[in-house]
């Protein structure tokens, strides 16, 4: 029964353009004030004050249909009949009873109600809080050199104070705990879609490791620490598939993307807590030895040439072995990451041109 309630109150807009938050801080906002005229109701049926019942009435009818309305897909009117109906009631109340009994809080109460409903900017926000503002000055002039219609008894008037002091710190809670809620979700699901949108635009699709321009990100990034004091031996290496091409002509370019995928699996591996590698280009590997001189990134880089020649990429029937050219040079922070790129370039190619399978250091 009061899953069900529940479901109801947070019941999804059908309107595409209408948002549900604004609906059930709106429903929310009817429910308390329900409750708050039963309460009010309560009390003056207890303390006597039987003139007065007739008052509220009216106001649980207009929040029953406040409630209603927020299932019309018409937000705002919705939210322009809530907002009406409060004015009224603490006008007439206030009147009624006077000031001493704290009626005018719910102007807090409208005013937050006005904030968390409205999606306008912010100087009409400023604007309506000014018209609060007024609103409760002039209520407050008029309660100074008014009498009340209805004094109510010593009694009565402390109860009905301690009420109102309840529901406005009951009412303002409410809509701000529905509010805050969903935007924190909003927020987060933010974050996520932008960690997701940054993964998206920083890795290879096919193979997954960094894309070029990522590794330049990265490379600035080291550059700048280096620029910073922050001084540290880097080297850097290129690696170029040796007749990538035949395999791809021979066994077609699915049978390509594997082999580039299985060995950007072994790099990974290779390079776990060494550095790190990227996609430079179709076949082209880019990778990075941090506090590594070019003599110990050797060894590493020789350490993967040879698990490489033990792999065997399965494709069909087939069993491919693939060999690689690189050119291995320490990182030059002087010159930069395009004067560091050329030279281990050139070295790949002349690698190329002395046989390929090997590395030039
Ligand atoms: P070399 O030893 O001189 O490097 O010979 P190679 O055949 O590897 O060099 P070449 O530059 O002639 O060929 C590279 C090939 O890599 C051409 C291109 O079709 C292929 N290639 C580039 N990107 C991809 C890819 O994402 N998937 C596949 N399957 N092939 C790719
Ligand atoms: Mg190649
Ligand atoms: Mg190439």
């Amino acid at each position: 029964m009061i899953q069900k309630f529940i479901k109801v109150v947070f019941k999804d807009v059908e309107n595409e353009n209408e948002t549900k938050k604004v609906s059930v801080i709106l429903r929310l906002n009817a429910i308390i004030m329900f409750i708050y005229f039963i309460c009010i109701l309560g009390v003056f049926l207890i303390t006597g004050e039987r003139a007065s019942i007739l008052l509220l009435l009216p106001c649980l009818c207009a929040y029953a249909v406040a409630f209603y309305t927020t299932y019309l897909n018409d937000t705002k009117f919705a939210a322009f009949f809530s907002v009406f109906i409060t004015v009224d009631w603490i006008y007439i109340f206030i009147r009624r009873f006077g000031w001493d009994c704290g009626i005018q809080h719910f102007i807090f109460v409208l005013l937050v109600l006005g904030f968390t409903i409205s999606y306008r900017k912010l100087p009409w926000k400023v604007a309506m809080s000014a018209l609060a503002c007024v609103f409760r000055l002039i209520l407050y002039a008029y309660a100074n050199t008014n009498e009340p219609f209805t004094a109510l008894n010593q009694k009565t008037s402390t109860v009905y104070q301690i009420i109102n002091s309840v529901f406005v710190f009951i009412g303002i809670t409410g809509i701000l705990a529905v509010f805050t809620k969903d935007s924190m979700e909003m927020e987060q699901k933010l974050v996520q879609y932008n960690e997701k949108l940054h993964k998206l635009a920083s890795l290879d699709p096919l193979t997954g490791l960094l894309n070029r321009r990522s590794m330049r990100e990265y490379l600035e990034k080291r550059i700048k620490a280096y620029n910073d004091g922050h001084v540290e031996s880097m080297a850097l290496a290129i690696g170029d598939i040796d007749y990538f091409k035949k395999i791809n002509d021979t066994y077609g370019h699915e049978c390509g993307d594997i082999v580039l995928k299985r060995l950007a699996a072994l790099f990974t591996e290779c390079m776990e807590g060494k550095g790190c590698v990227s996609r430079w280009g179709g076949e082209e590997f880019l990778l990075v030895f941090r506090h590594m001189n070019g003599d110990e990134a050797l060894i590493v880089l020789n350490d993967l040439n040879r698990k490489m020649k033990k792999l065997q990429v399965a494709y069909k029937e087939e069993r491919i072995r693939v060999t690689m050219t690189f050119g291995l040079s320490e990182f030059d922070f002087e010159h930069g990451i395009d004067y560091s790129v050329n030279d281990v370039d050139k070295k790949l190619y002349r690698g190329k041109e002395a046989g390929r399978d090997r590395t030039i250091y």
